[in-house]
């Protein structure tokens, strides 16, 4: 099977995205208020509803100049670690598009490694330090394994899916070494990390979109 992520789609999966970080207010808020200063949720709630705004006109580029434009909008509108984060990874990955006119399965692991790469280089932070380039990394490493053992994408993008699950999961025994929670006297050990939590929202509306378009 094959799928073609087009503009229009990555807008209603952002839509997605934006439902299910906004049904969650409560369970993010609490988590940054224990490990960091509560606002994360403020702050992603706030890039999905600037970015869906400009719906209208995001949905007339093509997909690389909507990825800077999305990049910009997150940056200039939204506070905190998130949103430089989240900006840099939108335009990493606009450059990981440019001449593409969809998101396929031949590329979408580069374009999500083109969003880890900025985050780690713009956050320079690593796997393992309890961010929210944890549950990223470890989706695309496990999608990886099973693309390189010759799996359908349909099972792939399964794997990217538990895989991110895994890497969120992990970030409960990690200690914070980057961000606000490594000013922590417990660097936040026990807790998982409210960046990873939304992070994996974030794929696994990613894959649940894809499985609806697959042809
Ligand atoms: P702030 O920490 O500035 O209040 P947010 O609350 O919006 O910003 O975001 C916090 C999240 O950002 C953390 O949970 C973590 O996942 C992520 N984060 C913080 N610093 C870094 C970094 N240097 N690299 C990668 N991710 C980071
Ligand atoms: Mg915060």
């Amino acid at each position: 099977m094959k799928f073609e992520m087009t503009n229009k789609d990555y807008m209603n999966y952002l839509e997605n995205v934006s439902r299910v970080i906004s049904e969650n207010k409560d369970y993010i808020t609490a988590l940054d208020a224990k490990t960091g200063d509560g606002d994360h949720w403020v702050n992603m709630n706030m890039g999905f509803q600037k970015v869906l705004e400009e719906r209208d006109t995001i949905n007339e580029m093509n997909l690389s100049d909507m990825f800077k434009k999305i990049a910009m909008l997150i940056m200039n509108g939204v506070g905190g670690s998130s949103g430089v984060l989240y900006g840099c990874a939108y335009i990493g990955a606009a450059k990981a598009l440019k001449g593409k006119d969809c998101i396929d399965q031949n590329n979408l692991v580069e374009i999500l490694e083109a969003q880890m790469q900025a985050i780690m280089e713009r956050g320079k932070a690593e796997p393992g330090q309890k961010t929210m380039i944890d549950p990223l990394y470890q989706g695309v490493e496990e999608m990886k394994k099973a693309l390189a053992w010759g799996v359908s994408i349909e099972v792939a993008i399964e794997d990217l899916k538990s895989g991110a699950h895994s890497g969120m999961e992990a970030t409960r025994d990690m200690e914070a070494v980057k961000g606000r929670a490594s000013y922590q006297k417990n660097k936040g050990m026990g807790e998982l990390d409210p960046g990873a939590v939304t992070m994996y929202y974030q794929i696994v509306e990613l894959v649940d979109y894809i499985k609806t378009i697959f042809k």
